[in-house]
């Protein structure tokens, strides 16, 4: 099968040419000019053609709680956003404790998801304990780091075996930084909104405390520590102070905390509850500032999907998180290159090239000769409004629906394969 995309922008080397692209079985074959006879022609003329997005934190729910969401669905609704590779957490049930449960998902997610799955193994047994896992057995089997996600690691002395662990195969070790003593049974963030609301507050030093005493280990492991979507400016800023003293630490931030804030808040609206919780103005700035200078690394969306009885009566007993893979390019494109914030050329290099280089993952996050077909076409020039009915992933929680964006996705193309495809393109 030979497929040419016709008369494109198409991003090369950190800026965008006017080409076509010919896709030849699973590879690119050819960018440029071309006049070639193919299978099948599709005109992308004003469209933007761009390496498959890479998402390096996402749930999937499967096994065990697919009622939420399961592999296919949430690579369908990968697909949708413009995502070619993700990287799967593993709090799902049972949770992947050995070798042989990881070896499961893996085929899994090769078997039904439509986009490239990696998959993340745990730091410690049941995600909570202070139990370590087999680090060279999961290595071995490829995992893509390893990760408790939805859960700090409480205990230093436990932290720092894992580190060295981690350390010995040489992957990364995502954090979600949380200390479970200082989150007081809140469910946004504290402050001045949550009393407004009369709602319980998590305060920020729930995770900067945490990041501060994982930094001072990282000094003394020299692990990949991956910081979890960082939400406050004081962890900005520690993550500025370790990268300058040399620390091996990178970081990702969420769209919802680089686009909202608590004061965006008006009503006890569980689609606004996310851990961690949607921080101040001034923390969103602080993000959208460690972005630019390079501090933070790159985006992710932690795409968090559950059943609409789990969101739809107010926050407090709602389920933490909320979906993003569907929304994020095009919020972020509206939000953050449309206002001027950023540059197109920047929000795509923290959504490809900077995961995939600092995750490892095998050439995805480029468009190049020869590599696999992983490319996304985006439509920046229309406004369009996402209904609930138009989202592939079973979660419908996000506070995104029915608001004017830009930046819908045409196509997205896996391994030559069109996996989703606008409507009106058909
Ligand atoms: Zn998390």
């Amino acid at each position: 099968m030979r497929l040419l995309l016709k008369n494109g922008q198409v991003y090369q080397n950190n800026s965008f040419i006017n080409a076509d692209v010919l896709i030849e079985g699973q590879k690119i074959k050819a960018i440029g000019k071309l006049n070639c006879n193919v299978d099948r022609e599709i005109d992308v003329t004003g469209k933007i053609v761009v390496p498959g997005l890479v998402d390096v934190h996402v749930h999937y729910r499967d096994p065990g709680l697919t009622y939420k969401e399961d592999v296919h669905t949430g690579t369908m609704a990968a697909a949708h956003g413009g995502f070619t590779t993700t990287c799967a957490m593993a709090n799902v049930d049972p949770v992947p404790n050995t070798p042989e449960l990881i070896r499961q998902m893996m085929a899994h997610n090769r078997q039904t998801g439509v986009v490239h799955v990696y998959q993340y193994a745990p730091i410690t047994a049941d995600l909570t304990s202070d139990q370590l896992i087999d680090y060279q057995a999961m290595y071995q089997l490829g995992v893509c780091g390893f990760s408790n996600d939805g859960h700090g690691v409480q205990h230093g002395g436990t932290m720092y075996k894992a580190m060295q662990g981690i350390q010995a195969v040489g992957l990364p070790l995502a954090e979600h930084v949380e200390d479970d003593s200082l989150k007081f049974n809140g469910v946004m963030n504290e402050g001045a909104n949550a009393e407004k609301l009369g709602l319980d507050g998590i305060p920020g030093e729930c995770e900067t405390s945490q990041l501060a005493r994982d930094l001072v280990l990282v000094a003394k492991t020299g692990v990949h520590y991956h910081v979890c979507h960082v939400s406050t400016k004081e962890s900005v800023k520690l993550i500025r102070i370790a990268k300058s003293m040399g620390i091996n630490v990178t970081c990702e931030a969420a769209p919802h905390h680089l686009l909202l804030n608590d004061g965006m808040i008006t009503s006890d609206d569980a689609y606004y509850k996310m851990n961690p919780p949607l921080r101040t103005a001034e923390d969103q700035e602080a993000l959208i500032e460690g972005l630019l200078d390079g501090t933070i690394d790159m985006i992710a969306t932690d795409h968090a999907p559950h059943a609409d009885d789990e969101k739809l009566h107010g926050m407090v007993g709602a389920a933490f998180g909320i979906t993003g893979s569907e929304t994020a390019f095009s919020s972020l494109y509206t939000k953050l290159v449309k206002t001027g914030k950023c540059k197109l050329e920047q929000l795509i290099n923290w959504m490809t090239i900077q995961p995939a280089k600092l995750f490892g993952l095998n050439r995805a996050g480029m468009l190049q000769i020869g590599d696999a077909a992983d490319i996304a076409v985006f439509d920046c020039d229309h406004a369009f409004k996402f209904r609930e009915e138009d989202y592939l992933s079973k979660g419908r929680n996000t506070p995104f629906t029915n608001q004017q964006l830009y930046g819908q996705t045409v196509m997205t193309i896996v391994d030559g394969e069109i996996k989703y495809q606008r409507e009106k393109e058909l």
